[in-house]
C-alpha cells in the first residue's frame, strides 16, 4: 500500500503530494522551493547545479549589475571539477590563466625558493588565475536569467516548523523550503538568523590593485615577503594584480587621498620589481582596502536557512583556498538537496555540514598558519623563516598539495 496519497494544492492547479502521517505537505527534491541570497561565486554555482537538477531556485543579488569589481582569484583542480559538471570548463581554461610556477623573494629582492605546480597539474588538472568578474560572467551563462533578481535583498526572515517566510528589500514576501544564504563574509541571512558572530581579524590588512603599465607581463607569481609585510603579484590572461599585507591594530585609519604615500612608505625597503610597482601607482580611487579576517561558526544552519561559501567559513586569502571552498560547499550542498525532501531537510543540512567541516576547519587552519609564516613579524622570526624555506623542498611542497587535492569532497 502506497504511504502516498494525492492531494489538490487549494486554487492551485498543481498537484502536491501528502504522505500519510506527516502534518505538512511535503515537496521531493526538485519540487522544492530554494531561495539563495547572494549571487556572487557560491550563489551562482549552486544555482547552476540544482537547475541542472531540476530544481527551479530563485536567486537575489543585492547590487543592481555586475560591475568590473575584483582583482584576481585563484580556482584549485577542486573547484575547476565542479565547472567540469557545469559544462564551463572550456570557458574557465580560456577566459582564465593557468599557472606553473610561483617565486618566493626576501623584501631585498633575493629569491628565497622557485616552487613548480607542475607536477600537482599533471595529477589534477591546472591551478588558474582569473579575474573575479570573469568567473562571475561564466557562472552566469548557466542560470536562467528570469531566476536571478538584481538589486534586492532580504528584510526579514520567519521560520515555521514547514517554511522559511521571506519578506524582500521590494516589500514583496514569498514562503520556501530552504533558504540558503551565500551572500559573502558580511552575511546579512548569517546576522538575521544566526545574529552577531564575530568575524576573525587576523592582524592584517593591505591594499590590492591592478598593474596598469610598467611591468612586462609574466607568467610567474611573484611573491615578496618581508618582516609583517607582504607584497605579491599575480598574473592572470593579461593582467598582473598586485596583493599587499601589512600587520596593523584593526580599525587603522585608511584615508584614500593618502592611501599612495602609504602603501610606498610600508614597501619602501623592498627590492626585486616593487619599486618599479609602486612608480606605477597613479589612482588611489581604484585601489581597494581590506582588513584580512575569516570566520569559524559552530553552527551553519538553524531550522531551514543554511550558510554556504564565505557567510559560513571565510577563509584567509593567504592559502588562496576561499574560492574553492566555496565552489566545493556550493557542489555538496547541492548533492545533499537533490536526495532530500522538504520534511527532512535537516537531514539533508546535517550531511552537507559533515562533509564539508573537517576540509574547511583543514584550509582555513593552513591559511592562518600561513600567514604567520609569511607575514613574521618579528625580524629574528623572518630571518628564520627564510633559511627554513631553503629546506622546504619541493617534495613537501607537492605532498601539500596531494594531501588537499587526492581528498574527495
Ligand atoms: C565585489 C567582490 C570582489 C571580490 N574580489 C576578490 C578578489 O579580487 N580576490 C579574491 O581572492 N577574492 C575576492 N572576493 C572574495 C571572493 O569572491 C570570495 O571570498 C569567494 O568567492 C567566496 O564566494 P562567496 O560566494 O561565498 O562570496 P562572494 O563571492 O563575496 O559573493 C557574495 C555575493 O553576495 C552578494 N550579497 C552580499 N550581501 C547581500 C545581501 N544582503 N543580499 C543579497 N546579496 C548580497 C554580493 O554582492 C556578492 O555577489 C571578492 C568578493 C566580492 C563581493
Amino acid at each position: 500500500m502506497s504511504i502516498l496519497k494525492r492531494k489538490k494544492k487549494p486554487g492551485g492547479n498543481k498537484a502536491e503530494v501528502e504522505a500519510e502521517g506527516y502534518a505538512l505537505p511535503v515537496r521531493f527534491g526538485p519540487e522544492m522551493r530554494v531561495l539563495i541570497i547572494g549571487g556572487g561565486i557560491a550563489g551562482l554555482t549552486l544555482a547552476g547545479l540544482l537547475q541542472q537538477r531540476g530544481f527551479k531556485p530563485r536567486v537575489v543579488e543585492r547590487i543592481p549589475e555586475y560591475g568590473k569589481v575584483g582583482y584576481i582569484i585563484v580556482l584549485w583542480p577542486s573547484g575547476g571539477r565542479v565547472l567540469k559538471g557545469l559544462g564551463l570548463y572550456r570557458d574557465l581554461i580560456e577566459t582564465g590563466l593557468p599557472f606553473s610556477t610561483y617565486n618566493v623573494w626576501n623584501e631585498k629582492g633575493e629569491m628565497l625558493r622557485s616552487y613548480s605546480v607542475d607536477e600537482v597539474s599533471e595529477k589534477y588538472g591546472p591551478m588558474i588565475s582569473i579575474y573575479r568578474s570573469e568567473l562571475i560572467s561564466i557562472l552566469r551563462k548557466n542560470i536562467n536569467s528570469e531566476s536571478l533578481t538584481m538589486g534586492v535583498t532580504v528584510e526579514k526572515i520567519h521560520q515555521t516548523p514547514d517554511e522559511a517566510i521571506v519578506t524582500f528589500s521590494d516589500g514583496t514576501e514569498e514562503s520556501f523550503d530552504l533558504v540558503v544564504g551565500c551572500d559573502g563574509v558580511r552575511s546579512r541571512t548569517r546576522s538575521l538568523v544566526f545574529g552577531d558572530v564575530p568575524l576573525s581579524y587576523s592582524g592584517m590588512r593591505g591594499w590590492s590593485f591592478w598593474l596598469k603599465s610598467g611591468i612586462s607581463k609574466s607568467a610567474q607569481i611573484a611573491e615578496y615577503w618581508g618582516t609583517g609585510k607582504f607584497l605579491g603579484i599575480w598574473p592572470t590572461r593579461n593582467r598582473l594584480s598586485v596583493f599587499t599585507c601589512i600587520r596593523s591594530p584593526r580599525g587603522a585609519p585608511d584615508p584614500v587621498e593618502n592611501r599612495l604615500d602609504h602603501i610606498r612608505q610600508h614597501f619602501s625597503e623592498f627590492g626585486g620589481i616593487v619599486p618599479e610597482v609602486l612608480a606605477g601607482l597613479e589612482d588611489p580611487g581604484d585601489i581597494f582596502h581590506d582588513e584580512y579576517c575569516d570566520l569559524r561558526m559552530d553552527e551553519w544552519y538553524k531550522g531551514r536557512v543554511v550558510l554556504v561559501g564565505d557567510s559560513a567559513h571565510a577563509v584567509l586569502p593567504t592559502a588562496g583556498g576561499g574560492v574553492s571552498m566555496a565552489i566545493e560547499s556550493a557542489a555538496v550542498l547541492a548533492d545533499e538537496l537533490s536526495r532530500a525532501d522538504s520534511k527532512y531537510i535537516s537531514h539533508a543540512l546535517e550531511a552537507y555540514v559533515v562533509r564539508r567541516r573537517p576540509r574547511v576547519n583543514k584550509v582555513q587552519d593552513q591559511s592562518r598558519m600561513m600567514g604567520k609564516v609569511a607575514f613574521a613579524d618579528s625580524r629574528a622570526v623572518s630571518i628564520l623563516r627564510n633559511l627554513v624555506m631553503r629546506f622546504y623542498s619541493s617534495r613537501l611542497h607537492l605532498k601539500y598539495w596531494d594531501d588537499l587535492l587526492k581528498e574527495p569532497i
